[in-house]
């Protein structure tokens, strides 16, 4: 008997493009089949057959306080009572701006939209018209959505499936976009000496959740601040993974390095459809209608997504006490990974900062996109496979970060660990 997933993607696969409706989700990298998931609840999903997992994705981030959060799900419950979209203003809108402002003080002014590639579309829109300068300057494997200016050596999904450049980017698009590398300040210097006057903003992760996990090395982050300040450039955070994950104020919380622009999404919807863009106010009121920079959308600052997100930010202020916790929970699984490729003399590196990780295959210290694609993807999709047999859905590619929650008890990572172990061996027979 086949089971009830693979019946419903071999329907998927005649109506949608890869049965999927973004491409991560299609286990093209890892192999097999994508389950489907019927319901979640704290640190499990449950699929269309029944089966259980620990919850490792977390909706790729929002799910910091583990699945349907009763807190979140009371207050998205009592919201529904009050209809579910306006295209008027709403009470909420004003709440959730002004928890942001309060949460990220490098945000003084938010605009809301409905996704994370719709936040950083409408930055570097505004970060053109403020500059008045057509480039922008990216990292080779930072992914900052589908925009077409983004789908330049982007990471992410574009990584699983080795298309740097998407088909249907115009190369007079593909021209404005300049890639540096990663940890890497000279290449930033060597972009900026060459097109002197015409690079209007810097956008990165901070800290890179879509080449799998990379940290920037000391003096990095501070360094592209100067830069961008001596050239007349913004420096646009896209905190769309690490906003209010990292800490509450996300990366910028961890440094005394601020942006001009930041770009945020995930969590601030609790897992229902969220983004936003926001910085210093003025810059921001350059957007429409207050300014000449066209942006809107008719379901922006919808009232279940900013009821979710307000309770989520709620929960956050509330109890600050889950960061060090989280870290804690992150830096018990790194090492303890890390103990078992030592154990297994196996070729891996694990990168983590509090509740963000990724087991890289490969025996150089990850720290940009060319020392991540030298890991072994054949050997991540064997680990993934069985860590999924085990009960654990980790990210289906070798290129994404695993997202810890607050649901995830002493009891998980054990079993998480216990099938760890029993993965890495199966990554040495094959
Ligand atoms: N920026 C970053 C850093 C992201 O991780 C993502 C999504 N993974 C995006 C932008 C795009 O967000 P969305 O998928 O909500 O459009």
């Amino acid at each position: 008997m086949g089971s009830l997933s693979g019946s419903y993607f071999d329907r998927a696969l005649q109506v949608i493009p890869g049965g999927v409706n973004s491409p991560v989700r299609a286990f093209k990298s890892v192999g097999g089949s994508p389950l489907f998931i019927q319901s979640a609840k704290g640190a499990y999903l449950k699929d269309v057959d029944g089966k259980e997992y620990l919850d490792l994705i977390g909706s790729w981030g929002p799910m910091l306080f583990g699945q349907a959060h009763p807190a979140i799900e009371n207050a998205v419950r009592n919201a529904l009572g009050n209809g579910f979209s306006f295209g008027a203003p709403s009470y909420n809108e004003v709440l959730i701006a002004e928890k942001i402002v309060s949460m990220i003080p490098s945000i003084e002014k938010v605009r809301l939209v409905n996704s994370g590639t719709e936040a950083t579309m409408a930055a570097i829109r505004l970060a053109r018209a403020y500059t008045k300068r057509d480039k922008i300057i990216k990292f080779e494997g930072c992914y900052h959505g589908h925009g077409d200016s983004f789908l330049i050596a982007a990471g992410s999904g574009v990584a699983t499936l080795g298309t740097p450049d998407s088909p249907g980017v115009t190369t007079s698009t593909a021209k404005d976009t300049l890639t540096a590398v990663y940890n890497d300040l000279a290449s930033l210097e060597h972009l900026f000496n060459a097109n002197p006057s015409s690079i209007a903003a810097v956008i990165l992760e901070p800290v890179v959740g879509n080449m799998g996990l990379v940290i920037p090395e000391p003096g990095f982050i501070e360094g592209i601040r100067q830069l961008c300040t001596a050239h007349g450039s913004l420096l646009i955070f896209d905190e769309v993974m690490t906003g209010f994950r990292l800490s509450p104020s996300g990366y910028q919380g961890l440094t005394p390095v601020q942006p001009d622009l930041t770009t945020l999404g995930k969590i601030i919807g609790g897992g229902l459809p969220v983004g936003a863009y926001g910085g210093r106010a003025e810059i921001m009121n350059m957007i429409a209608p207050a300014g000449p920079v066209y942006q809107a959308g008719t379901l922006s600052g919808n009232p279940l997504a900013t009821t979710a997100g307000l309770a989520m930010l709620n929960l956050i202020t509330e109890h600050p006490e889950i960061y060090p916790e989280l870290n804690r929970k992150g830096e018990y699984l790194a090492q303890g990974i890390r103990e078992q490729l030592w154990e297994l003399n196996i070729d891996g590196f694990v990168n983590q900062i509090g509740s963000m990780f990724t087991l890289f295959f490969t025996k150089k210290a990850v720290k940009n996109f060319s020392d991540a694609k030298t890991s072994d993807t054949t050997k991540f999709g064997i680990y993934f496979r069985e860590m999924l047999e085990q009960g654990v859905y980790l990210p289906p590619s070798q290129f994404e970060s695993w997202f810890l929650s607050t649901a995830l008890e002493d009891a998980h990572l054990e079993h998480i660990l216990k099938a760890s172990r029993i993965a890495l061996e199966k990554t040495i027979q094959a």
